[in-house]
């Protein structure tokens, strides 16, 4: 990377970061990428994990917020399949909810005409029995009726690093654990900056034309190294989520329902758990590690024992957590929900272009229009050279279609051991790439392969070892917790996985990748205090 010059260097690889990354690659930009912790480790891995238009935000009149990241499910949908599942969400109508039928139908209709949605993907309207049907555990003296409507379920994380692998394969550099800490300046416009390896401390310079500050909640943070007099920018407001076993919260269906507070709360079954956020408070203390508090679990809690009063959860019913930061745009006077989650771009006076706010369902518009300025400043390319945005037609990796079909690929499974459910999670996982994971198991069953398997002897299931090869090969995974938390959302919705084999995965990396015993114990303490964390331990 230090040897070459850059059309653009972006800071930052969450969302924003990586889609900048692709839709600047794909227009003939030189692009490198540079992430303080892994990639998606910010915001990116936090949210509430749905392509979703934001059907609230037109209480806030925001129709043109709701308008683009509506039509951007679609878009999102057919180039990450994989990663991407049509999901219906129930909004029960109760008796001095926050919606009438009259409202929950206007404000759908409108929604769904902002959105361009399809006519099959369009809301139903369900009387009371048809509610209860629907989902038999909602509190039903105060149900009215609801609204079953359509969304996508994602995997925040992995959408990160599928954009960030398809513009790498077209040409970016991208690395994680290397951390901007100072801007090189050239008749005091910015010509470049100096990164510190997070793992061995070395720095290195990078130059280029532009850069972009992508970081979302750390923004200011790194306009201030710009230039100290800066002023914020930021309102941060934390998000957070709990997981329950399904078999305690066996709901039919995801809904999308009233708070006792005028808010409202998702709260989805997913891989045999159920998750439920989110909150929104305003936020200033650690922005790497914001955490789940006791109070923000009650709050959560409260939520849904009224709405499911047969369930009533308890905090011991909580197998793991996350907290996010929404790096929002200050709006003095505003309430945290009623922040708008609108992108803006501001530009200092040497040239740092810095975008904030946002969604992950509108990642690509946000790239799109940054790399739209870049073009028409003109400045080291040749705008004319730059061609025009073309994401919207490129099939992220993964999201191919299969070379295989999946009678096959369950022949090949069954050969290798594995059962047709786990080769369905491999496929939601991994989508079209679903092969080089196979191929590994393939090789890793072969007595003569020449993988390096040192501390086999663990006896760690094959299916987790060969996609701990497969991320470490294909997506810069290098630490534990890249692994289960960023590449497999284990500790989310599959904790016990992570409690079972977190010490012999880490002995088995320490092996194959040579880590001194100072980094081993680094990344063993990183993961035992990331399962503490979720696990709401005290
Ligand atoms: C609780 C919650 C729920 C949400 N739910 C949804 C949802 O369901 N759907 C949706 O569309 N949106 C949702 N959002 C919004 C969405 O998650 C965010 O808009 C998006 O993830 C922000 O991405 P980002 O890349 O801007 O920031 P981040 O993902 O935080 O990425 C910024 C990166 O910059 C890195 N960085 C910082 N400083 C430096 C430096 N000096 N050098 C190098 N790297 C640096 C950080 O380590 C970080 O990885 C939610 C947000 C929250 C908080």
């Amino acid at each position: 990377m230090s040897s070459s010059h850059f059309d653009l260097i972006v800071i930052g690889g969450g969302i924003t970061g990586a889609g900048i990354a692709l839709d600047a690659t794909a227009r003939g930009l030189k692009v490198a990428l540079v992430e303080m912790q892994d990639f998606a480790a910010g915001t990116s891995s936090r949210s509430t994990k749905l392509i979703h238009g934001g059907l609230r935000y037109l209480k806030q009149l925001e129709f043109k917020l709701v308008a683009e990241v509506g039509k951007e499910r679609a878009i999102v949908h057919k180039n990450a399949p994989h990663l991407t599942k049509p999901e219906y969400l129930l909004l029960p109508i109760i008796t001095d909810g926050s919606l009438t039928k009259f409202t929950a139908r206007l404000g759908m209709t409108i929604y769904e005409w902002l959105a361009g949605v399809k006519k099959q993907e369009k809301h139903r309207v369900l009387n009371k029995m048809q509610t209860m049907a629907a989902e038999p555990l909602l509190r039903s003296d105060n149900l009215l009726g609801g609204i079953l409507f359509y969304e996508y379920r994602t995997d925040d994380a992995r959408l990160t690093i599928e954009v960030l692998k398809e513009a790498v394969s077209r040409g970016a550099l991208a690395i994680n654990y290397m951390k901007a800490e100072s801007f090189i300046y050239s008749d005091a416009k910015i010509t470049g900056l100096k990164m510190r390896d997070q793992l061995n401390d070395q720095t290195v310079e990078l130059k280029a034309n532009y850069i972009v500050n992508a970081t979302g909640p750390w923004i200011d943070e790194v306009d201030i190294i710009d230039k100290p007099q800066n002023q914020d920018k930021l309102h941060i407001t934390k998000g957070i989520h709990i997981v329950v076993d399904g078999n305690r919260l066996p709901l039919k269906q995801s809904s999308y329902f009233d708070t006792f507070d005028k808010r409202m709360i998702f709260i989805i079954p997913r891989e045999g758990k159920t998750y439920i956020g989110t909150t929104d408070t305003s936020y200033s203390a650690d922005l790497i590690n914001p955490n789940v508090t006791m109070e923000d679990v009650s709050y959560l809690l409260k939520c849904v024992n009224a709405v499911f009063p047969t369930v009533q959860l308890v905090n011991t019913d909580i197998k793991s957590s996350w907290a996010g930061l929404r790096p929002l745009i200050q709006k003095p006077g505003k309430g945290p929900s009623e922040i708008s989650r609108k992108d803006e771009i501001f530009e200092s006076e040497s040239g740092l272009i810095t975008i904030a706010g946002g969604k992950l369902t509108g990642y690509r518009k946000m790239a799109q229009r940054i790399v739209d300025l870049i073009a028409k400043k003109n400045k080291g390319v040749n705008a004319k050279n730059i061609k025009d945005c073309s994401t919207h037609n490129i099939i992220l990796s993964g999201g191919n279609v299969l070379k295989e079909s999946f009678p096959n690929l369950l022949i090949r499974a069954q050969a290798i051991g594995i059962t047709e459910i786990e080769v369905e999670m491999l496929l939601n996982r991994y989508g079209s790439n679903i092969d080089s994971v196979l191929s590994m198991m393939e090789k890793l069953k072969e007595p003569s392969s020449n993988i390096n398997r040192e501390g086999e002897e663990t006896h760690i299931p094959l299916l987790l070892i060969a996609q701990l090869h497969y991320c470490i090969e294909n997506e810069m995974c290098f630490s534990p917790s890249d692994f289960f938390i960023r590449r497999t959302g284990a500790l989310y919705f599959d904790i016990e996985t992570v409690i079972l084999w977190e010490k012999q995965i880490v002995l088995y990396m320490k092996n194959i990748l040579n880590w001194d015993e100072q980094l081993t114990s680094k990344f063993c303490a990183d993961l035992t205090l990331a399962i503490k964390q979720a696990a709401i331990a005290e």
